[in-house]
């Protein structure tokens, strides 16, 4: 299949690229578009064929749901039921990084929800992405536009590499705004649940609804066995090269990371860091790229997985990565890097790192 690549102005997209695009979701095709979150791969939510078409184009498992974008909150009636919590929760955040798990409505195929009970449902903020789904006249059912597993994609050009020949379209409408996905509330449960964090944060999200439960693998290995949310289980967000996340306090991150920088390229390896601007400095490794500031955890979003996708086309043997607080976004950014490194992580501070290389240190690989 030949996969025609559109420049779009973010802003004020063409209306022609627009329309051409619709027409593609409307007879059952693939079309990546960007959000404010990442890059998404839309097709008709209530259309199997078009809904298989995703599963098969990212080779994502079929048991793993889709989230549903919608135009406005008003169109929510037809694909789920609007729980009390719906209203104040839609009129802060949405449009916006905040996805709903709700009981859906028969109008919602089984391919879309992975046969559940629930549908995932979000409007996204993104001139682009309101438009297409306008102009589709349908949900737009849509995943990060990545190979699955892969780290997410936050420009044109990562799902150009990740998908080309396996989608029909991708309109480019530049950078990502967040970088990271949304965030994802199940609200069929009392209290709310925070099945995945994103650009609206825990505090945000409280301020509004009150308590929420953070599940507990949000921030851990997720458990074997039946899972809350079929995304929690598989490898995600991943770049080949192996990856080690360091956990602490800032300036013992940093220190940790210089010190096993300099035992991995005694041992012969070839290191990468993605570093916050403060401590890139310290590092002596092959190569080191920065995020941002480790005060300014919306920039590292902005950009973690451009980052791991640049470094795992260096070369590399393996990559170490900043842990920052698990708070506000950072609660996010955690999320994304344990999950990139495969829970491979070192804590920073009392005693140093450990001598003798990779293996050391953390709780193991996957
Ligand atoms: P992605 O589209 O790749 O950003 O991933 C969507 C995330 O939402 C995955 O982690 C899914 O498992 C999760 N999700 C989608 N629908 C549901 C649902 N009905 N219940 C729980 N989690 C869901
Ligand atoms: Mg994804």
């Amino acid at each position: 299949m030949e996969t025609r690549l559109v420049a779009v102005d973010p802003e004020h997209p063409d209306e022609q690229a627009i329309a051409a695009a619709a027409e593609i979701i409307r007879r059952g095709g693939l079309v990546a578009f960007p959000t404010e979150t990442v890059y998404g791969l839309g097709a008709n939510a209530l259309d199997p064929a078009a809904v298989r078409g995703i599963f098969r184009a990212k080779g994502r498992p079929s048991d793993n749901p889709l989230i549903v974008h919608l135009a406005s909150p008003a169109d929510l009636p037809a694909v789920a039921v609007p729980l009390p919590l719906v209203d104040p929760l839609a009129r802060r955040f949405w449009p916006g990084p905040l996805t709903l798990v709700l009981p859906r409505t028969a109008a919602v195929p089984d391919e879309t929800t992975a046969g559940l009970d629930t549908v995932a449902v979000r409007v996204p903020d993104h001139p682009v992405a309101l438009a297409l789904i306008r102009a589709s006249g349908c949900p737009i059912a849509a995943p990060s536009a990545n190979r699955s597993g892969r780290p997410s994609p936050t420009r044109a050009a990562h799902v150009w590499a990740d998908l080309r020949g396996r989608i029909d379209m991708i309109l480019d409408g530049g950078q990502s705004g967040i970088g990271l996905e949304s965030t994802v509330l199940d609200l069929t449960q009392q209290p709310p649940v925070l099945l995945r964090p994103g650009g609206v944060t825990v505090e945000e999200l409280e301020e509004v609804i009150g308590p929420v439960r953070i599940h507990p693998a949000v921030e851990g290995r997720p458990a074997a066995g039946p899972v809350a949310s079929p995304g929690m289980k598989y490898r995600h967000y991943a770049p080949a090269t192996p990856c080690v996340l360091v956990e602490g306090e800032p300036a013992a991150v940093a220190a940790h990371i210089a010190t096993r920088v300099r035992q991995e390229r005694a041992a012969g390896r070839r290191v990468g860091v993605l570093a916050s601007r403060e401590a890139a400095p310290d590092y002596d490794a092959d190569v080191v790229l920065v995020a941002g500031s480790r005060t300014d955890p919306s920039e590292l979003a902005r950009h973690l997985f451009h980052g791991l996708r640049q470094l795992d086309e260096a070369g590399l043997d393996l990559l170490f990565l900043e842990g920052v607080e698990p708070r506000g976004l950072g609660l996010a950014l955690m999320n994304r890097m344990r999950r990139a490194a495969g829970y491979r992580i070192e804590r920073a501070g009392a005693g140093g790192p450990h001598a003798g290389g990779a293996g050391t240190g953390g709780d193991g690989a996957p």
